[in-house]
């Protein structure tokens, strides 16, 4: 009796070990598989070579130093929730971090204050207009906005935990480094250029003083809101900052806890809601990931427990995105099957 017991007992597990074994090999035949290396480096090296001689675009001007930053720049880096870090093309190069920036600070707001702060003082909705849109402000009376737009990101900005200028400041960038993995730092010339340029954001935040939505000097929150956009960044370190929201909070290269879980989990939706400008629906319809770029001509993309995917490149389309920053993620996406609306039925 005993023997047939055993008997049974491992044909079951041979049993369930064949099922399983099957059950991997339908779904990766039906996903396309794992994310390997080779698979991975493939499609790098694909998008670069398919997209590095679109000319379409323009570098931003607005900011004038924007206009001088070479525009054949252009870099491709994923790195995985594990740190795998894969790069194609030029990742030495930085630019300016630009509004990237704005999802890392809203990431450190939820960390400092917990995501009800973001909710009840700035807004998690979409404006649906531009990314500086002073209406945006008066429509709802400083209400209803986001931290990924101007207003919304200056008043996040304002709430950064420290006692003045130098401390929201100093802290702000120790929070984007730990993101990235290594000390970032200013790009002089293009926050000198921005600064003295900045009055409609200056405007902005006093707008919102007015309704009660900012929560701290307006201008000095606007010179370092103005900073932060100036941080220098390559694409691999944005890869990076994108892996850390990807592997829930901590630096998968660095191992560095940066923010908790639960920031990520709020910082996402806003990014797949509003990280694009007037652009945001049609990108995350075509790629299914939360993303934001800035004017600096960078785009980070998170596949949330996967990876995260960056690329500069700074001629802009009329939205204010780079072109090929969205041409390449969306196809290095689509290559690794990478979208997490592609649901595989059971
Ligand atoms: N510093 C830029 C501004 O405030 C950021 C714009 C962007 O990248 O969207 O105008």
């Amino acid at each position: 009796m005993k023997n047939f017991k055993d008997i049974t007992g491992r044909l079951l597990i041979v049993a369930i070990a064949i099922c399983m074994v099957a059950g991997t090999a339908v779904s990766k035949a039906q996903t396309g598989g794992a994310l390997t290396p080779e698979k991975i480096n493939a499609a790098l090296d694909e998008a670069y070579t398919k997209f590095k001689d679109v000319t379409e675009g323009k570098n931003a001007d607005y900011i004038k130093e924007l206009a001088r930053v070479d525009p054949k720049i252009f870099g491709i880096a994923l790195v995985t929730a594990d740190g795998q870090v894969f790069t194609k093309g030029d990742i030495t190069s930085m630019v300016s971090i630009q509004s990237i920036s704005k999802a890392f600070v809203m990431a450190q707001i939820i960390e400092e204050q917990g995501h009800q702060a973001i909710q009840d003082k700035i807004g998690v909705d979409a404006t649906g207009l531009k990314f500086n849109s002073i209406v945006a402000v008066e429509e709802h009376r400083g209400k209803e906005i986001n931290p990924l737009v101007n207003p919304g990101a200056i008043a996040a900005t304002s709430l950064v935990n420290g006692a003045d200028s130098a401390a929201k400041w100093k802290s702000i960038l120790q929070f984007q480094s730990d993101f990235a993995g290594r000390q970032l730092s200013l790009n002089v010339p293009v926050y000198i250029s921005e600064a003295g340029d900045n009055l409609r954001n200056q405007a902005i935040a006093h707008l919102l003083l007015a309704y009660g939505r900012m929560y701290f000097d307006p201008a000095e929150a606007t010179d370092i809101y103005t900073k932060q956009c100036a941080i220098n960044v390559s694409a691999k370190d944005l890869a990076i900052m994108g892996a850390t929201l990807a592997n829930g909070g901590v630096n998968p290269v660095t191992k560095k806890k940066v923010v908790s879980p639960q920031t990520v989990m709020y910082t996402l939706p806003v990014m797949a809601t509003a990280g694009l400008y007037d652009d945001s629906g049609i990108w995350f319809y075509n790629s299914g990931l939360p993303a934001k770029s800035g004017v600096g001509g960078g785009i980070v993309a998170v596949c949330p427990g996967k990876f995260g995917i960056a690329v500069v490149a700074p001629p802009l389309d009329e939205a204010g995105n780079s072109v090929k920053a969205q041409l390449a993620i969306k196809y290095i996406v689509e290559k690794l099957n990478a979208n997490p609306y592609l649901i595989q039925p059971k």
